[in-house]
């Protein structure tokens, strides 16, 4: 099924924190964090904030039934608040597969998207799709081949309320998604190194600069500096700069892009609508 050796990964959210259109973001985007991997014929989604509403009425127009698989970095509003506006859920012949690795043993990804579907906060149950959506819980650090050359590993970041990372290895390519998670100041998160060393591209959580950084050290984000530094301690070939902060208007992101690409050249900043190849 994946098997033609395209590896295609299209940003349809790059925003942390809550959603922020308008003219100051619309270079950039201001739609909540959304990853499309294509890999072959095989189509992975990461994370289901509001972006996927946008892929959604995209994969609506495609002819007969869709299917896909949705994996969560972890359940905080931004990354699953696009769920209840995902088109394809709600046609009867689609099988989508939605996957969370944080939250077991306490909660399980059912109850967590039945909490957020619930009067009076949400008109309709989750029960509305349910003949078209298998949720799996998993144990973070757990590994997956959901088809033939498609190897997805996983492993725990640093979060409140814990979050997975991912990475996608497909022919002979590897991605790792890795968001949200903080650092200690000089200290490397070795871990984190080793899960992603040798990537041919990681997609960090760059939710801030390190001179923003003191004031938010416990947030469980990160900075675009330290992407560069994991990057560069694990030989990562591209870095790509993640979860904007919504107070980072475009003006500020060209200055992020512009002083990332001096540091390390090749660097690039996530804007809604970019592809990349691994
Ligand atoms: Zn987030
Ligand atoms: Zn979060």
């Amino acid at each position: 099924m994946a098997d033609s050796g395209d590896f295609n990964i299209r940003f349809w959210g790059v925003r942390g924190s809550i959603a922020c259109p308008g003219e100051a973001t619309v270079r950039y985007g201001g739609n909540t964090a959304c990853l499309e991997v294509l890999c072959g014929g095989r189509r992975l989604i990461f994370d289901a904030g509001t972006g996927l509403r946008a892929l959604g009425d995209s994969l609506a127009r495609e002819d007969g039934p869709v299917e896909g698989d949705i994996f969560l970095s972890h359940t905080h509003f931004d990354h699953i608040c696009g769920i209840p506006f995902f088109k394809p859920f709600y046609v009867r012949g689609n099988r989508f597969r939605v996957w969370a690795g944080h939250l077991l043993p306490e909660f399980t990804l059912k109850q967590v998207v039945g909490d957020m579907m619930v009067a009076p906060l949400f008109p309709v149950p989750p029960e509305i799709f349910e003949q078209q959506v298998d949720y799996r819980d998993f144990n973070c650090g757990q590994t997956f081949e959901p088809c033939t050359g498609v190897v997805i590993r996983t492993a725990p970041l640093n979060h409140p309320d814990r979050a997975t990372g991912y990475r996608v290895e497909y022919a002979g390519r590897a991605a790792c998604y890795i968001t949200d998670t903080g650092h200690i100041e000089g200290q490397r998160d070795e871990a984190l190194v080793a899960f992603v060393a040798g990537a041919d591209l990681m997609i960090y959580d760059s939710t801030y600069t390190d001179e923003e950084f003191p004031c938010y050290r416990d947030y469980g984000h990160s900075t675009w500096q330290e992407g560069v530094r994991i990057a560069e301690a694990a030989g990562v070939g591209r870095l790509a700069i993640f979860h904007h902060d919504p107070s980072h208007d475009d003006d500020m992101m060209d200055r992020i892009a512009a002083e990332a690409e001096a540091l390390r050249p090749g660097t690039v900043v996530a804007r809604e609508g970019m592809v990349l190849q691994p």
